[in-house]
């Protein structure tokens, strides 16, 4: 059994990280920029981001590394800097972690299987490559997240899994749709999701991004009612993004999410963190909240 899951069977609630695509934006990363190039170009940023979420309590942070398979990487021509990218952003979030965990992010390649635009094969590669990467650089596990395709997913972990010394985790991205039922973009359910990533190899399971903190909670139950030993992990969206003077903004304030923190966990959830819009000061409320139940 891993570290992260000993953790969770002894019955902590563990508190994750916040946002780091916006965080970066922040620190003057440009549209049109590849934000894993930044762990070489602008390593100081990347380890600055990582350290603020170590300082607000987290006991685990993500890498940046979201979009770092070859075929994110190739549209910046950098698909022969997959392994160094990705071993660069883990030592930056080990460096900053201290005897807190690194979980190695992996995002979708943004290719359709079913469109016939990758093999099963290519996307398995592509996923090894990047998930060998995170571990030499130092991650404790492999982030597999923001899934919407189980097929994708899948691969993702069984890659991680065949490869790497790594704990696997894998979280899909699910969306309320008008007749209040939770889907992912490709249509999975979380019930769908459950036992096809669990018997693919992920030891913790969960859901990432959406539309803020309170849709996670019928999230999180739903996947307690399929399956009610598998540890949980929610990184919820600051709310809906709305578009605010030629901004996103992301309307959900810190304390509006801790105070969802308490039902999440009532739900069902083993560890909460933040997706896109949450920022150090949402993670120093959820460890408020988390340390106070
Ligand atoms: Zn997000």
């Amino acid at each position: 059994m891993g570290k992260i899951i000993d953790q969770i069977k002894q019955g902590k609630v563990l508190v994750s990280d916040g946002a780091w695509g916006t965080f970066l934006q922040q620190k003057g990363m440009q549209p049109g920029e590849c934000p894993e190039e930044w762990n070489i170009s602008h390593p100081d940023d990347v380890l600055d981001i990582a350290k603020n979420y170590i300082r607000a309590g987290s006991d685990m942070i993500e890498t940046n590394s979201f979009g770092g398979t070859k075929f994110k990487l190739e549209k910046y021509e950098l698909a022969d800097k997959v392994f160094e990218l990705n071993k660069a952003a883990a030592e930056i979030s080990r460096k900053a972690a201290g005897d807190k965990f690194v979980l190695g992010s992996i995002g979708p390649t943004g290719k359709i299987l079913m469109m016939g635009e990758v093999t099963e094969d290519d996307l398995y590669k592509a996923f090894k490559e990047q998930a060998k990467g995170l571990e030499a650089g130092g991650a404790d596990a492999i982030m597999i997240e923001t899934m919407t395709d189980l097929d994708e997913a899948r691969l993702a972990i069984k890659a991680a899994k065949e490869n790497t010394g790594c704990e696997v985790f894998c979280t899909m991205t699910f969306e309320k749709t008008v007749n209040g039922e939770f889907r992912s973009m490709m249509g999975v359910a979380p019930t769908d999701m459950v036992n096809t990533i669990i018997d693919a190899g992920a030891e913790l399971i969960g859901a990432n991004c959406g539309s803020g903190i309170a849709n996670m909670i019928g999230i999180v139950e739903e996947i307690r009612k399929a399956n009610a030993e598998i540890p949980i992990l929610i990184h919820a969206n600051a709310g809906m993004p709305v578009y605010q003077d030629g901004e996103t903004v992301f309307p959900e304030t810190p304390d509006e999410m801790a105070q969802l923190v308490p039902k999440i966990i009532s739900a069902g959830a083993n560890a909460v963190g933040g997706c896109c819009g949450t920022t150090p000061e949402h993670i120093l409320q959820v460890r408020a909240a988390v340390d106070k139940k």
